[in-house]
């Protein structure tokens, strides 16, 4: 144990990469680091890198430039500063990062950061540290649980990882490769760890992982469990309000997962389903395992089992031999399936994928036409899913002070941002709200008392004239 170190973490990417963030923080924690919003100040700096987005790797370089100028600086004043780089570029780039970027102490992959003071005390005494192997031992059993304080700090609504890496191979995406193959953690420790983090005063929990619904780990009876099942422990376990989970494949939503939306009133009426394409042709050639039909009957069953969910997706225009034909389904789809709100990204080429290799790549001018009018389709069915809570009452999590005194914001079931006037002694309470007013960004919404009237919980289909 050292004396007091800062630690500042710059966090890119998804839900997956804040958990690991948070989890380096509370291990160095055991080592004495305390985090500090200000890289300038602080004695080891890390950027948890991401893969998913267009030349990151290069972009990592030039954040990389930065950060060298504040070690620089810190030498000048005599202060030692280390450098690490985490993350699926670390994991992806490896050595070619500490031989273009030298200032760099440390590189370390996503399954090894349960190392960090190990791999911080090697770099201390020697230059070029690097941990990128696929470990056999469970990182999840050597990190430490993070304190009651570390987990308020962090606010009323936490991550929790369940599942990791991806065993489908998608042929544009590099997540097998940088985050290996399916594991996913026992029920148990899972319970424990939703248990740790509502005894600290966290209402909701969002089941994290690439595949979510491939969960497998094992159940508390020894036998294989699935999402399904594991949903309805944790819904069973006190103190915790509400439950999501994030990202789910189409080909791995199974009855108990349906049956889990249909009893489960915690489990939030929301499902982010990519969907990539709704054309059988492209969605073959990206290696999804599914077809436009397997798709929306996935949706139907979902409809069937919880009449108010709605759903988001993600979708990638200009995939390889995309034909206008082609994009036109991906549009049919997005009406069909009437959005309350959907990713979208030209398709890029990740080097390493069967995709980057494949003839008839589409002309960048074609996928930007493209990209622009599907988002545009997309905000149209986000706008009417939008404006059709006017008037109804969701239940609110609320869960920090909003945009002026006196207001509070905190999520609708369906991830809205909602304002709301009351005091702030009331962060963490699920209150029922009734939706007011629909804003560009966030819905506007009383308290019951406040309107004289009290609520029931709207339950209607969310698809709502979309
Ligand atoms: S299922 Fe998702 S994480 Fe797995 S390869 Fe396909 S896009 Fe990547």
């Amino acid at each position: 144990m050292t004396g007091q170190r800062k630690l500042h973490i710059k966090s890119y990417g998804c839900q997956m990469n804040a958990y690991d963030s948070h989890r380096m923080a509370d291990i160095l924690a055991s080592q004495g680091y305390a985090e500090t919003a200000l890289p300038e100040d602080a004695d080891l700096i890390i950027l948890n890198t991401c893969h998913i987005r267009a030349k990151a790797a290069e972009k990592v370089y030039s954040e990389l430039g930065r950060v060298r100028k504040l070690k620089e600086r810190a030498e000048q004043d005599g202060r030692r500063m280390l450098i690490g780089v985490a993350g699926c570029v670390a994991q992806a780039e490896g050595e070619e990062i500490l031989r273009r970027a030298p200032a760099v102490d440390l590189v370390f992959g996503p399954q090894n950061y349960h190392r960090l003071p190990d791999l911080v005390e090697k770099a201390e005494r020697q230059s070029g540290v690097i941990d990128t192997e696929f470990p056999v031992e469970d990182k999840f059993d050597m990190l430490p649980a993070p304190s009651p304080a570390a987990v308020k700090a962090r606010g009323v609504s936490a991550f929790v990882t369940v599942q990791e890496g991806c065993d489908k191979f998608c042929t544009f995406c590099v997540v097998p490769y940088t985050r290996g193959a399916e594991t996913s953690r026992p029920v148990a420790k899972i319970i424990a760890e939703a248990r740790q983090l509502a005894d600290a005063g966290v209402r909701e929990i969002t089941l994290i992982g690439q595949n979510v619904n491939a969960y497998h780990g094992d159940g508390l009876d020894g036998r294989p469990s699935t999402l399904g099942r594991l949903l309805h422990a944790l819904a069973a376990t006190p103190g915790v309000k509400r439950l999501r989970y994030t990202t789910s494949h189409p080909c791995d939503v199974d009855d108990s997962l349906v049956a889990a939306h249909r009893e489960l009133p915690s489990l939030t009426p929301y499902l982010h389903l990519p969907a990539q394409s709704g054309s059988d042709r492209v969605l073959a050639a990206m290696n999804r395992r599914h077809t436009r039909a397997d798709y929306l009957g996935v949706i139907e069953r979902m409809r069937r089992a919880r009449p108010d969910i709605a759903f988001s997706s993600d979708f990638i225009v200009g995939f390889p031999g995309e034909s206008a034909a082609d994009f036109r389904a991906t549009l049919a789809l997005i009406d069909e399936v009437g959005y309350a709100g959907a990713f979208s990204f030209k398709y890029s080429p990740r080097p390493g994928t069967p995709a980057a290799d494949m003839q008839a790549q589409v002309d960048d001018e074609i996928k930007s036409e493209r990209l622009a009018e599907l988002q545009d389709l997309i905000e149209r069915h986000q706008r009417r899913f939008n404006a059709a809570c006017r008037g109804r009452a969701f239940e609110v999590l609320l869960e920090k002070p909003g945009r002026r005194p006196g207001q509070l914001v905190g999520r609708s079931p369906y991830l809205q941002p909602v304002q709301v006037d009351a005091s702030a002694d009331r962060i963490g309470e699920i209150v029922t709200v009734m939706i007011a007013e629909i804003g560009s960004n966030s819905l506007f919404g009383n308290l019951p008392a406040s309107t004289g009237v009290s609520p029931d919980l709207d339950r209607t289909p969310a698809a709502m004239g979309a």
